[in-house]
């Protein structure tokens, strides 16, 4: 009976896709293998079962000048007998004839019916052949959005060529000039798209640094708000600023730049999913019980978002189900702002109500000494063309 269900449960193992290694806690000695292990690995199942696990990664290892290692999992074998469990995790193989393998792996202690810790598991898969077609992908969409980017900078630059001459001109045409801004605007939400993308390969290319140095958050904010509003479709961007007092400014360590395209993102956002002639806020606020970081937040009184998808959003490409087709993004914003975010060692999350409006917070460490003043700057859009 035993043997039959021993026999039932190999099969099983034997069927399965991923490969399986049983390493005895005793010894160190590789007690099974299944059928995939031996064919991922390129090594039969008689050459596997019975062998120290450690002297097969090193009799590998030792035969190469370039340090092969078919079994590269001694770490995590270890790990795994001190009874810590890892997943997902990224490993390069190469099989006895050279080929080189990457596997996503995991690994777990096996423990008998007293709980002591008597082998480690390890489950692994091939994914070298995704890894590549993700490979392929970033540098494609890499060259693409680079080639993308130049012709619309010229197209850019050329139509804010005409803006200015046609500034110092008399008797303006007004098709002519609302031609104009409309190339402008359309281009600058082309070049956000192809920004996002760009960002999102070199996140994935992890060529994405910070450049860090003393700035004052609150002159960065205005700043953004400013350029943003020329592009708010009716709605006004108010600055609040609370609990902060005396001076000018408040400086922090941030990477300026970054924090602009995350407040960017985030007000654009608030633009575009709420309607014409509403009011955005945008403030931060400085508390007594955490002084060193600066609570950052956006408001607005749009379409919200289902309570179900509110985790979601941050996701790469998730855009929630109430939008209306019309609305164009790529579902990347968000990604990249919590990415950035992170790289703060920040904190980003929202609040939302589906048909009341949606408030962003950002919690950003500034880490340095900073001078505050209370402020609340009512920025109401010029009226649109
Ligand atoms: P995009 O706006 O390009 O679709 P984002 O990553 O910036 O991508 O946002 C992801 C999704 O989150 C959006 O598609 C939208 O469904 C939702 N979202 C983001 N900001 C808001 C907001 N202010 N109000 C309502 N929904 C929002």
């Amino acid at each position: 009976m035993i043997e039959n269900e021993r026999a039932r449960l190999s099969a099983i193992l034997d069927q399965l896709p991923e490969g399986i290694l049983l390493v005895e806690a005793s010894d160190g000695t590789i007690s099974y293998a299944n059928a995939s292990a031996a064919t991922i690995l390129g090594i039969p199942i008689e050459e596997l079962v019975g062998v120290s696990f450690h002297q097969h990664a090193q009799s590998h290892s030792l035969n190469d000048a370039q340090d092969r290692q078919t079994l590269p999992w001694n770490f995590v074998v270890i790990n795994a007998l001190l009874g810590r469990t890892a997943s997902s995790q990224e490993t390069v193989v190469v099989k006895p004839d050279g080929i080189r393998l990457i596997m996503l792996s995991s690994s777990a202690p096996l423990r008998n019916e007293k709980g002591f810790i008597t082998g480690a598991v390890i489950v692994f898969q091939d994914i070298t052949v995704q890894k590549m077609i993700e490979r392929q992908k970033n540098a494609f969409l890499s060259l693409v959005s680079h080639e993308l980017r130049t012709p619309l900078t010229a197209i850019m630059g050329f139509a804010e060529l005409l803006q200015v001459k046609d500034a110092q001109e008399e008797g303006l045409d007004p098709l002519r000039q609302r031609a104009l801004d409309q190339i402008l605007i359309q281009s600058e939400q082309l070049a956000r798209l192809i920004d996002e993308m760009l960002d999102l390969t070199r996140l994935e290319n992890a060529q994405l640094s910070l450049n860090c140095a003393l700035h004052d958050l609150h002159a960065t904010l205005r700043e953004v708000i400013e350029t943003l509003e020329i592009t708010a479709r009716g709605q006004s961007i108010r600055l609040e600023v609370k609990g902060l007092a005396a001076t000018e400014t408040v400086m922090g360590y941030f990477d300026k730049q970054r924090i602009m395209q995350i407040m960017n993102n985030l007000i654009n956002n608030a633009i575009k999913y709420s309607p014409n002639g509403s009011e955005i806020e945008v403030g931060y606020q400085i508390s007594a019980e955490n002084p060193d970081a600066a609570l950052i937040w956006v408001r607005d009184h749009g379409i919200g978002i289902p309570a179900n998808e509110c985790h979601l959003i941050f996701e790469r490409f998730h855009r929630a189900s109430n939008l209306d087709v019309s609305m164009s993004g790529l579902g990347l914003g968000l990604y990249l702002v919590k990415e950035l975010v992170t790289r703060h060692e920040g904190r980003v999350w929202v609040e939302s109500e589906e048909g009341e409006g949606s408030t962003f917070y950002v919690v950003l460490p500034l880490k340095k000494e900073r001078h505050v003043e209370r402020r609340t700057y009512n920025h109401k859009k010029p009226s649109k063309l």
